[in-house]
């Protein structure tokens, strides 16, 4: 199932241990997108050669947590890498990664749809978000609740954000043994989700992201679009 890679890798022969094997990579994407799931590698705290190597799997899609990290790896790697920005982002530090960045997973907060919305009207260009809802029993956790939803939701309100467009919501399930309350917390999401997608504000929706390493089975059996899988693909997070 895994092993160590040796490569050259931008010029450089590099040696790193990688447990998915390119066989078993390319099983699970595919597995997933014949139920119409996206995976994204969630690359964060993973050096750029193991990011090279699911590239030169034919995987375009990636995840990053920070944004100095991010910045750093999309200047290295090639350019038709779309990079999802699925960590906790500062209002301050929108600016950085509006001109590249292909979807931001985790807004959380008016303030920083806000700032999305102004950065992508100075560029000319509507930066695709989704709205981050909090389902998981612990509190330490990000997200919108249902009111705060409703809020950004509304029609007089979207009508505003002409630099943004909201594909759809994201949510991360307790980090719990217990299946079922994992099962529930999405369930519950899915249902906003369908819920929203039968009004004016959510008809365009088209994104469900949840599951991750851990839950992400069962998160595709609750009916989510996107996956975001780091740990089992890359192993244990280590530097940049
Ligand atoms: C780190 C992270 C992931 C990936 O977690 P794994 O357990 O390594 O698959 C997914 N989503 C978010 C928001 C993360 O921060």
């Amino acid at each position: 199932m895994s092993g160590t890679i040796t490569g050259l890798f931008s010029g450089r022969l590099f040696t790193f241990y990688m447990p998915v094997t390119k066989e078993h990579f390319l099983e699970l994407r595919n597995k997933l997108a014949r139920e119409g799931v996206l995976l994204v590698a969630v690359s964060k705290m993973q050096s750029t050669e193991a990011i090279q190597l699911l590239y030169e799997y034919g995987h375009r899609d990636f995840g990053e947590n920070y944004v100095q990290e991010l910045l750093q790896k999309q200047e290295v790697l090639p350019p038709d890498i779309r990079w999802h920005f699925i960590g906790h982002l500062q209002s301050n530090k929108v600016k950085y990664i509006a001109p590249f960045v292909y979807l931001i997973h985790g807004v959380d907060r008016l303030k920083l749809l806000i700032e999305i919305n102004k950065a992508g009207n100075k560029l000319d260009r509507r930066i695709e978000v989704l709205l981050q809802v909090h389902i998981a029993q612990e509190e330490t956790k990000f997200g919108l609740n249902e009111k705060e939803l409703a809020e950004i939701l509304s029609p007089e309100l979207l009508s505003r954000f002409t630099g943004v467009r909201i594909r759809g919501l994201m949510g991360m399930a307790s980090l719990t043994d217990d299946s079922n309350q994992i099962r529930k917390e999405f369930g519950m999401l899915k249902n906003l989700f369908d819920h929203y997608r039968k009004t004016s504000a959510g008809k365009g929706f088209d994104t469900l992201s949840m599951g991750m390493s851990g839950d992400y089975t069962l998160a595709v059996e609750e009916g989510s679009s996107m996956v975001r899988i780091g740990s089992l693909l890359f192993g244990q997070r280590s530097i940049v």
